[in-house]
């Protein structure tokens, strides 16, 4: 593999820095699982000429990022080879006609949003992860974040890639171009495939005009009623520039303020609380429309409650409390997350409903519930402080309730290892054997990321 990896290192199973790559933010491979090595090419070559070896010997391949994945993708499952991208970093141009960036698939976030900014640009994408999380692992899991509402997933910031097959076959489409409709968009089939069917590289990321004014407001709701009256309000009056409404429940609310000793901004006792945010081109315009389009809210009686932020300080300190779950080993203790997705109209009653019955069995249970409601996207934190977590009987409880919903089991985090189990409860049949066959045509000895996101047949 040495050999094949050319001036790539390869490190050995025995060596001191491959414990760092069994574990991601919430998952540990499990004590017996020895990888075969850890490679850290810096090239495309290397990367096919390693896959090319590890293919021909049947050798499964666990591509990496940034290991900021919550549900287990780049954790290795059983012996394994781990490839690192995570020296193959670097933006290689910024095309400022066609509002493009081309960079390599270990580049972090945080530098691509700087080297984006630095050219005059926006990289919009936008998640707690940021510092870490780096580009191929943000396609690999189509990620979301916080302004999808406006900008889309990382989906939509894609234009071009170049991923490398199972066999070494690699495939570059460094395209630049909105619209390019020859033929089956292979691109898009390495989005939020996980590494399952080919190594991502290569991106070319869509840029968008640098905004020049920013409107942020947090607004307290009586009830989920309201807030969906909010929801169409905001839409309407405020169209284009909304890029952020991010709701919190009361339990949500009470972590990001009185529980990390913050005074809350907006008295406690509400329904819902909702941080509101706009990116426009016309500041002082855009700051007068938001609060008359807040004002009017109050009017109507879609909201009880209201601040808007006054500086730059005020505005961190809002963003502070949805930006609480970074806290939440410290103030809720062991979790586990959920990351869902539910027609918009129906998560009120949904949350009232798993909470009602995750309470009558596990009494002492903690939970808190937050989302990106504009893009049906819910999130939940579940703890039951002093005790075991009966992780299985919750996933079963929640992404039961959600097929029964007709949600997805998965929104914005993917489903890797964890929720492989669940896969039947968002997808057909059909569709979990159309997976399989691709699968299959692409990676036929299945040495990539094996035992994520397509069940064995
Ligand atoms: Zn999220």
């Amino acid at each position: 593999m040495q050999a094949a990896a050319g001036p790539g290192v390869v490190l050995g199973p025995g060596e001191a820095d491959v414990a760092r790559h069994l574990r991601d933010f919430f998952h540990a491979a499990s004590a017996e699982v020895v990888p075969v090595g850890v490679a850290y090419p810096r090239t495309t070559a290397e990367v096919s000429a390693i896959l090319r070896v590890a293919h021909a010997d049947g050798v499964p391949v666990v591509p990496q990022g940034g290991l900021t994945s919550t549900v287990g993708g780049a954790v290795p499952l059983g012996p394994s080879l781990v490839l690192s991208l995570e020296r193959m970093r670097g933006v290689e141009e910024i095309d400022p006609d066609a509002a493009t960036m081309t960079v390599l698939a270990g580049t972090v976030l945080e530098v691509v949003q700087q080297a984006a900014d630095a050219a005059g640009f926006f990289f919009p994408l936008d998640l707690g992860g940021r510092g870490s999380a780096q580009v191929g692992g943000l396609v690999s899991t189509n990620a979301g974040g916080n302004r999808v509402l406006r900008y889309g997933m990382m989906r939509d910031a894609v234009l071009g890639l170049e991923a490398v097959l199972a066999d070494g076959t690699v495939l570059t489409s460094l395209n630049k171009m909105l619209k390019n409709n020859t033929g089956y968009d292979l691109r898009q089939l390495f989005v939020g495939s996980e590494g399952t069917l080919g190594v991502v590289t290569r991106a070319v990321l869509r840029l968008h005009p640098r905004p020049l004014g920013r409107a942020t407001g947090l607004l307290a709701v009586a009830d989920y009623p309201r807030l969906l009256h909010l929801l169409a309000h905001c839409k309407r009056r405020l169209a284009g520039d909304l890029a952020a409404f991010e709701v919190m429940w009361p339990d949500f609310y009470a972590l990001g303020t009185e529980v990390l000793g913050r005074r809350p901004p907006l008295a406690p006792g509400a329904g819902l609380y909702v941080l509101v945010e706009t990116l426009g081109t016309d500041p002082p315009r855009d700051q007068a429309l938001f609060e008359a389009v807040l004002a009017d809210a109050l009017e109507a009686g879609h909201a009880a409650d209201a601040t808007v932020a006054a500086s730059e300080r005020q505005r961190d300190e809002l963003w502070a409390i949805r930006d609480a779950t970074g806290e939440f080993p410290r103030t809720l203790g062991p979790q586990r997350s959920f990351d869902i997705s539910l027609p918009v109209g129906r998560i009120g009653a949904f949350v009232d409903a798993v909470r009602a019955a995750l309470r009558a069995r596990w009494p002492a249970i903690r939970m808190a519930a937050w989302g990106h409601l504009a893009d049906s996207n819910l999130h939940l934190a579940l703890a039951l402080p002093g005790e075991p977590l009966p992780a299985r009987a919750w996933d079963e409880q929640v992404l039961g309730a959600v097929r029964d919903a007709g949600g997805a089991i998965s929104a914005e985090h993917g489903i890797g290892h964890e929720r492989l189990p669940f896969l039947g409860h968002s997808r057909s049949p059909a569709e979990i054997a159309v997976m399989r066959t691709l699968k299959h045509a692409l990676d036929p000895r299945g040495i990539l990321n094996p035992g994520k996101v397509v069940p064995a047949a």
